[in-house]
């Protein structure tokens, strides 16, 4: 099964690296995915899946079936999303779309889940068990396309027993994957903050309640919820990006505004981490006689991937790989919305290595110099294919 696989890949490789070369230059941000959806749709078409339909406005899910289809049921999730970012790389698929860019790979991820949708459906008496394929918008925004695909059914008939999705990583070279069984990516949350005091002349500090140095103490005292409150066994994060006090040399302004992300992998203390972070800054700020409006926004879950599925799926990697190509991960803290998958159901969320430094290919996602090593496509969608037929042809009847 794992030549038949290779051999189906490497001769999909440049169809589906036009595909990807097409999705990139025509990159449409979450949520806004409606001519990528039906390009992908177009491919469903004439590749014969005929079993889909669109879901979450901009999204698709298809089933392949083969044989005994009852058995169980895996899905593999690829997203559509592209980012509000100006591409700078000079290449020939450059976005046509100005502003607009695939700089995570979601590119990447839809154009191989199309190469493993193609794979899979030429391998259907190859296998016990149905693939459900689940194209996903709007993975880059809020509340995220993931939960909104959950709650129109994409999991339920046929309900999805294990999921799997991939996402390119830049820090692993090209012809690599990573694995973490357990906890591997972040909750992550964002706080928007105004304190207000009582601005006025520079000189004159005792006439006017300085919202900048009462600010500049609650930022520091928000430091000990990740170094005395929170548990030293737990990953937490608590930044702030953006701070605004627009006085002047000689003026102080009425307010302070601050926005930053609070990031961690466990549910009761993301909860706890709310609330104590609300206390100090309202405490210390109503103190020094200033008010504090504060909002914490939630964001995705943490990202938990099943131990035995993750296992499997690595032993799997190793066969279709090689050991020396499958990486064990650390955890992430970044965030992804496939979290909501995986507080449904098994989950797997593995990386594909996409960096090449002799073709200086090394950029992080999210930055417009983002781009991949397209020798990851074919190992991308063949391994997509692997470790669900694989997982199916394993499991029980
Ligand atoms: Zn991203
Ligand atoms: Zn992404």
């Amino acid at each position: 099964m794992i030549n038949k696989i290779k051999t189906l890949a490497a001769n999909l490789h440049e169809e589906i690296r036009t595909v990807r070369r097409h999705i990139h230059q025509n990159p449409e941000l979450s949520f806004h995915e409606f001519n990528t959806q039906q390009f992908i749709w177009n491919q469903l078409d004439d590749a014969g899946i005929m079993d889909k339909q669109k879901i979450a406005e901009t999204g698709i899910v298809a089933t392949i079936q083969g044989k005994n289809p009852k058995k169980q049921v895996v899905a593999l999730r690829g997203d559509m999303d592209a980012l509000p970012i100006l591409e700078a790389n000079d290449v020939p698929y450059k976005s046509l779309n100005t502003g607009v860019m695939h700089a995570c790979g979601h590119d990447v991820h839809t154009s191989c889940l199309l190469g493993a949708a193609k794979i899979i459906n030429l391998l259907r008496d190859d296998f016990e068990g149905t693939v459900k394929l689940i194209f996903q918008p709007g993975e880059e925004k809020l509340p995220g396309g993931a939960s909104v695909m959950i709650k129109e059914g994409v999991l339920k008939n046929p309900e999805v027993n294990q999921i799997i999705g991939q996402h390119v990583m830049p820090l692993l070279p090209v012809g690599t994957v990573g694995f973490r069984k357990g906890l591997y990516m972040a909750s992550t949350d964002e706080i928007y903050m105004t304190i207000r005091g009582k601005g006025g002349h520079g000189a004159q500090p005792h006439q006017n309640i300085d919202p900048v140095v009462v600010m500049a103490q609650v930022i520091t005292a928000l430091q000990q919820v990740v170094s005395r409150v929170a548990s030293p066994i737990i990953p937490s994060v608590l930044s702030f990006g953006k701070i605004i006090a627009n006085g002047a040399t000689n003026i102080i302004p009425n307010e302070v505004y601050l926005e930053g992300t609070f990031r961690t992998l466990d549910e009761d203390w993301r909860a706890k981490a709310h609330i104590s972070i609300v206390k100090i800054a309202k405490g210390i700020s109503e103190s020094l006689g200033c008010e504090c409006d504060i909002e914490i926004r939630k964001g995705y879950p943490f990202l938990m991937n099943d131990p035995q599925l993750t296992q499997n799926a690595k032993d799997n990697a190793i066969a279709y790989l090689g050991k020396e190509n499958v990486i064990d991960l650390d955890i992430w803290m970044a965030a992804e919305d496939f979290s909501y998958f995986s507080q449904e159901l098994p989950a797997c969320f593995y990386r594909l290595g996409t960096r090449n430094e002799a073709k200086n290919i090394t950029s992080h996602v999210h930055t417009p110099t983002f781009d991949i090593d397209e020798d990851a496509l074919p190992i991308g969608m063949g391994l997509m294919a692997w470790l669900a037929l694989a997982e199916l042809n394993r499991l029980p009847f």
